[in-house]
């Protein structure tokens, strides 16, 4: 639950100052605003309770710049289990103070802490345990499970009655708190990697020092079911499990994800380079990538499996400083331009992506989004060495969004990195999780904003005969306006290429009536939008530019002139000969 990334929301632009200060800190936060009263945030809402309870029901934590009474109130018929309660805190529009409202057992007192400091102030914590002894029982740093938190209420209790308590096991953070630590205590806290038997007095954390290795998983008896076992014999819990650990060469095989999901834990992945120097020295790659995951060579000695080793750490693992992640590479199309039209998941992308790869325009479309990101532009142009680019990024690790407007799949850059992987393919390659998300093409915007041109049979051209000959082109509009389809033109023309779009005209002409209805629409959803419906005849190369698409009617296509001076275009469902 407090894996998804935190929403900041904001009623007004006063706000919005003291909302991007805090997002800073909080990788992958979304601003929300009011609609109307706030501008330039990732998300506008119109109603406030609507949002703010459907975010609340997701498990997201909200920080709400503005009166703690509103949040209270908009959320009190939601609260019923303070276990799956996120993190809800209030924070003063001038950022003097931060409140932490619920969600302590999700750390809401220590993302109230975050926020302060930047803030520069005192965070308003109320935790009685929390403020006593200078740490959080119930919702310890990461790196550390709480096994039994049933028993900690009345443990903390116990505590604050002026109970002491006994340290077994090591956890910096606990010998540094305040905490009445006294090896004669009668209430315990344990910090241990075994399977123990909890109890109301004794508290338990696994921490998180255990690292499974796998190396090759086409041994098929290795299996969720067979490493619970092996953790359960070795009598190790299965919470203090930090990571799944593999060569980048077997990143790809999915039932390695379906074992980190079975222990809700990331996976990272070595090179073969990194694990050259221990296998030459008599390791297996199972025991190599298990020496490399925990620094650390205290084995089970046990392992059936000669794939598998479990290694223990001596302190907890942070898996992300550790070897490298799964490569992504997200094939994006952000839509024509406004980001009304970008999907919801292109958003997701774009948020969590680290790199941004594509052409400077379409990167300045996305905004805000791209604030924070590596980016590596490049000309429009170089298609292919910009596809070669995001793949060796992506197989180093990074998460890669490739941007294209409108859809990714329509000639744009999708296309380009399928064609680079066919034709000149890396074995580093076969690691990259490849994703294509799609996007509102231009045709589509153009088609909305007229009414329903596309409405019947349509394909879609390009006149650019900068990648394919012209005489191939010629034929393709011949048939198609032969087989009476509407048309979509796409780069109709540039600064070097005017004559093709009279050629096309031409074509046309000997199918079509000079006065089939022809949509220009150019900039669609970008500044200077402008949408307007001629005659085919009248189809010149100076009614068009590079940021215009073309939707040339069929025979059926029909203008119909609204009484206030508006026209739609549409083509009818129903075919009339
Ligand atoms: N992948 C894009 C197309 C890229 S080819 C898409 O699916 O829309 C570039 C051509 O697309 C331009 O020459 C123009 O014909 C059209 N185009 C792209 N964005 C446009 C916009 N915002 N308004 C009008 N036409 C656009």
């Amino acid at each position: 639950m407090t894996k998804i990334a935190p929403a900041v929301i904001v009623l007004g632009e006063n706000s919005v100052p003291v909302a991007r200060k805090i997002i800073n800190v909080l990788p992958g936060a979304t601003l929300y605003g009011l609609a109307g009263r706030t501008s330039g945030v990732d998300v506008s809402f119109t109603n406030f309770g609507e949002t703010l309870r459907e975010l609340f029901a997701e498990g997201t934590p909200l920080i709400g710049i503005c009166a703690a009474g509103i949040l209270i109130r908009t959320l009190a018929p939601m609260l019923s289990d303070k276990k799956q309660e996120p993190p809800l805190l209030a924070v003063a529009e001038d950022g003097s103070t931060v409140v932490p409202l619920l969600g302590g057992l999700n750390g809401v007192n220590d993302l109230a802490r975050r926020i302060a400091e930047v803030l520069d102030v005192q965070p308003a914590i109320t935790t009685t345990g929390d403020i006593r002894f200078r740490t959080a029982l119930l919702s310890p740093p990461p790196g550390y499970h709480l096994a039994n938190p049933d028993d900690a209420k009345k443990f903390i209790s116990d505590l604050l009655a002026g109970a002491q308590v006994k340290l077994e096991g090591t956890a910096p953070w606990l010998s540094n708190s305040q905490l009445p630590i006294d090896p004669n205590g009668n209430l315990t806290i344990q910090v241990t990697e075994h399977l123990v038997i909890p109890a109301p007095n004794r508290l338990v954390y696994h921490p998180a020092t255990i690292a499974i290795a796998l190396s090759d998983l086409s041994e098929t008896s290795i299996t969720v079911d067979s490493i619970q076992q092996l953790l359960a014999d070795a009598n190790l819990a299965a919470a203090s499990v930090a990571g799944i650990f593999a060569p980048i060469t077997i990143a790809a095989d999915p039932s390695i994800q379906a074992i980190a999901n079975a222990f809700n834990v990331p996976i990272r992945f070595f090179t073969p380079n990194q694990l050259e120097n221990l296998i030459s020295q008599g390791y297996s790659p199972a025991q190599a990538i298990a020496i490399k995951a925990t620094s650390s060579s205290r084995h089970l000695p046990i392992s059936p499996f000669p794939h598998l080793a479990i290694a223990i750490a001596p302190t907890p693992i942070d898996p992300s400083t550790i070897g490298q992640p799964r490569g992504r590479l997200a094939i994006i199309g952000t839509g024509p331009g406004d980001s009304k039209w970008m999907s919801p998941e292109v958003k997701e992308i774009l948020k969590s992506a680290t790199d941004l790869v594509g052409y400077k325009t379409y990167i300045n479309l996305i905004g805000s989004l791209a604030d924070g990101k590596q980016r590596h532009e490049s000309d429009n142009r170089e298609e292919i060495a910009r596809a070669t680019m995001a793949l060796d990024l992506a197989a180093s690790g990074r998460y890669v969004a490739v941007v294209s407007s409108g859809d990714p799949g329509i000639y744009a850059m999708a296309a380009a990195v399928f064609e680079v992987c066919d034709r000149h393919p890396k074995p580093e390659w076969e690691s990259i999780d490849i994703h294509v998300a799609p996007g509102i093409s231009a045709m589509q915007a153009a088609a909305a904003a007229i009414g329903a041109p596309l409405g019947h049979d349509f394909c879609a051209i390009s006149l650019s005969d900068i990648l394919k000959p012209w005489s191939i082109i010629e034929q393709r509009i011949a048939a198609a306006a032969q087989a009476d389809f509407a048309i979509a033109f796409y780069n109709p023309v540039s600064q070097e290429r005017t004559w093709q779009l009279t050629e096309a005209r031409n074509i046309l002409l000997q199918y079509r009536t000079p006065d089939t209805p022809v949509v220009l629409a150019r900039n669609l959803g970008r500044p200077g939008q402008m949408v307007q419906v001629i005659k085919l005849q009248d189809l010149t190369p100076d009614v068009a530019d590079m940021r215009t698409v073309i939707l040339v009617g069929s025979s059926q296509t029909r203008t119909i002139q609204h009484s206030d001076g508006r026209i739609s275009v549409y083509t009818p469902r129903r075919y009339t000969t």
